[in-house]
């Protein structure tokens, strides 16, 4: 976004006289459409030609605001129906492209712009409906809240929200205005700072939508509604004693010390947002419409925003990312060898995501562990409204397991999570390849093996590449595609389209030593153990990096890595690059005297799974809470810290381990690890959670924009 002239305050000359001296472009395609029926209801369409969503920009905007004056204008209109052509998308908000390249006084006007005409359709004299199915978000779903009722389709791809605060901006046509008058504050608060898209069904409940019915009903419902409106609803009194001045000024408090827990105060936008809200929801709608416009605008340029607007955009080229020269073939039935950590979990994600799959492993006992794993991460999609029941079963039904050797034929790839031992696999793909099909697709999940060498004891080399999931598998967006030496350009293009094709977010790292991320990563963590072995406190250096904005300390990572696979990444690593000094010798002896993490209770913390009442009422009186790991007593004893080492400040501690980060991912760069500084920072932010705000290692080393 190009820069903005004035912080605070709308640039305002330029800004308003863009907004006022605005009319309907000449010659630009309609997207909009109308027909009045004969008892006076008009049904108006967005449909931008040429493209599968609706996205609203100045040009659009300024159509419809020449629509609702015609409409407003023509005599005996009754009610109006605003609905959408698109298959799957209501309107997926404003259109950020523009957005992005537009300066602050034009960012300054299309706000302005986008107020005036939703205001233009919240007062229209007569009733109004959004029938929203598919995506309503941002834009979209604040152009429904000027409507006076709003309906939704059940079907699953109808979700409403307001994503702004994840792309470091406010709803600022309305949206924090008129989504606090409708459901009060307790609900609009949360959902405006999560920024997340409800499902029909949530949405009805949180009061974002009047109706829910089947799509086919989705019109005629809403004709209905437009013909026999219900009755204003009032707030429930809960809510409404919310907009009492002692009790808002108190919620606000509360709910920023909430925020400032989970954000450490790194996200201004969302900050911003709790305030216009707080500070509105009883004032006049032109004085808090003002709020909303300033607030957004003094936001565009804040570097949070461009961080995270940058990584949209990224997120958007991954899941359109292609292979040159490569043709993917579909693959809808996968192999998953291994039925340990991994193997369960990509057998879950990939059933899910509608995949035949089958399971396999050497003994009974882990297939049944892996599948009681896999049962229960059904049960709790379903509980969290992911699935329905009768979904969860279905996809549960798609994984048969095995653990004996069976034909292969019918499998068009297959993802190998065998143990992390080159031995070990290439025996295991020997057994596989008379069982397998010639044109099977071949990956596998290893963490730091050279896929090259891998790959020599596969039947066809050209169709084989790494596959890196990282773990968990379900809570990961990211998984690497590693060509070999010989990969065929067709294979590599088929694994890319698998990842995205089951919702992933794929990006191509060169064969080398610990790829993208988990070499980014090593020598960060192989220091954080260095420094607790040199006597500073896990929680000091954990907490460090919590505050820097990381969804985990290093310690904490380690233990849920598990200290053994660690160690073994580190220890491949260690002697492929000459920088990188050897893993310390206190990661050795925790694994040798069985601290090995979260998998068997022991590491840096002692992990307990489900605290029992007792340990919860201890943690309580210590003022802790109970699910926070405690640092190991044990750990600690082995550490050859002294208790004399002069004590480091937590940020010095941070800026020391970020720069490892930092200076690794230059490394990566200009060894073209992968396709430049973007997919370096995007791969970091989507595989380890290296907080997103920062934008990547390589943008907060100065290193990318
Ligand atoms: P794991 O030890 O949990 O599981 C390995 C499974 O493979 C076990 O169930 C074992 O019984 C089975 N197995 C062994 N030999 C087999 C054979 N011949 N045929 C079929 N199954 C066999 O290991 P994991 O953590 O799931 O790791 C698997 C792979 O994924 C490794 O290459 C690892 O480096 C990689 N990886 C691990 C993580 C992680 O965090 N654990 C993350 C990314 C990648």
């Amino acid at each position: 976004m190009k820069p903005l002239a004035v912080a605070d305050t709308p640039a305002p000359d330029k800004a308003a006289m863009a907004a006022a001296a605005d009319t309907a472009p000449a010659g630009i395609p309609s997207c909009f459409h109308h027909d009045t029926d004969g008892d006076g209801i008009a049904t108006l369409v967005f449909d931008c030609p040429g493209s599968r969503a609706n996205l609203l920009h100045r040009d659009n905007l300024l159509e419809l605001e020449q629509q609702l004056t015609d409409l407003a204008a023509e005599p005996g209109t009754r009610g109006l129906i605003l609905t959408s052509a698109k298959e799957s998308i209501f309107i997926a908000g404003a259109d950020l492209r523009k957005l992005r390249d537009a300066d602050a006084a034009e960012v300054d006007g299309l706000i302005q712009l986008g107020q005036r005409v939703f205001n233009l359709l919240a007062r229209l004299p007569f009733p109004t409906v959004a029938a929203i199915h598919g995506a309503c978000a941002g834009g979209g779903f604040e152009l429904a809240l000027a409507c006076r009722h709003r309906i939704a389709s059940d079907h699953r791809s109808t979700r409403i929200g307001l994503p702004e605060t994840q792309l470091g901006l406010i709803p600022g046509w309305g949206g924090c205005t008129r989504l606090t008058r409708l459901t009060g504050l307790g609900r609009a608060v949360p959902l405006v700072l999560q920024g997340r898209l409800l499902p029909a069904p949530a949405a009805l409940r949180k009061g974002l939508v009047d109706q829910v019915v089947a799509r086919e009903h989705l019109l005629s419902e809403a004709r209905r509604l437009v013909t026999t409106p219900p009755k204003t609803r009032h707030l429930p009194l809960g809510q409404s004693c919310l907009n009492l001045p002692g009790l808002r000024h108190l919620y606000h408090r509360l709910a920023l010390r909430r925020l400032r827990r989970r954000t450490r105060g790194h996200y201004p936008a969302q900050e911003r947002a709790l305030e216009v809200m707080t500070t509105t929801v009883t004032a006049p709608v032109e004085r808090a419409l003002e709020r909303e416009r300033l607030a957004f605008v003094g936001l565009i340029d804040q570097p949070a925003t461009r961080h995270l607007v940058g990584l949209f955009f990224q997120r958007e080229q991954a899941k359109r990312l292609t292979v040159a020269g490569g043709t993917p073939a579909p693959i809808e039935r996968v192999a998953v060898i291994g039925a340990g950590v991994m193997g369960a979990g990509i057998a879950y994600w990939l059933a899910a995501r509608g995949l035949q799959v089958l399971l396999q492993d050497v003994a009974d006992e882990p297939l049944a562990r892996a599948l009681h794993g896999i049962r229960k991460r059904f049960d709790d999609a379903v509980r969290r409204r992911h699935l329905n029941a009768t979904e969860a079963d279905r996809a549960f039904d798609r994984i048969v397991a095995a653990s004996q050797p069976v034909p292969l034929h019918r499998w068009q790839a297959i993802i190998e999570a065998a143990p992390e031992d080159l031995e070990v696999k290439h025996k295991l793909y020997r057994s596989l390849a008379a069982r397998a099909a010639p044109g099977t697709l071949w990956c596998s999940n290893t963490s730091a093996l050279p896929i090259s060498q891998l790959a020599e004891a596969a039947p066809d080399r050209s169709r084989f590449v790494g596959l890196h999931f990282f773990n968990p598998v379900h809570r990961m967006p990211l998984v690497e595609v590693i060509p070999g030496d010989a990969s065929s350009p067709d294979a590599v293009a088929s694994a890319v389209a698998l990842v995205q094709s089951v919702g992933k977010l794929p990006v191509i790292a060169r064969d080398r030593p610990g790829f993208l991320v988990n070499r980014v990563l090593m020598p960060y963590l192989m220091e954080a153990v260095r420094l607790f072995d040199q006597g500073h406190e896990a929680p000091v250096i954990d907490g460090a990096m919590l505050d820097f904005g990381m969804p985990m300390g290093p310690l904490r990572l380690l233990d849920e890595v598990g200290l053994d696979v660690a160690l073994h990444v580190g220890q491949t690593l260690a002697p492929a690059f000459e920088h990188f000094p050897p893993a310390p010798l206190l990661l050795n002896e925790m694994v040798d005297a069985g601290l090995l993490g979260r998998k068997n209770g022991r590491g840096f913390y002692l992990h307990q799974s489900g605290a029992g009442a007792l340990p919860r009422l201890a943690a309580m009186m210590q003022g802790r809470d109970a699910r926070e790991p405690r640092p190991n007593p044990a750990a600690v004893a082995m550490a050859g810290g002294r208790s004399d080492r002069v004590p480091v400040a937590a940020d010095a501690i941070a800026s020391y381990l970020a720069a490892l980060l930092d200076d690794e991912a230059a490394r990566c760069l200009r060894e073209h690890i992968a396709s430049g500084a973007d997919a370096i920072d995007f791969a970091m932010v989507a595989g380890t959670g290296y907080p997103p705000f920062r934008g990547g290692p390589l943008a907060h080393a100065g290193l990318r924009d």
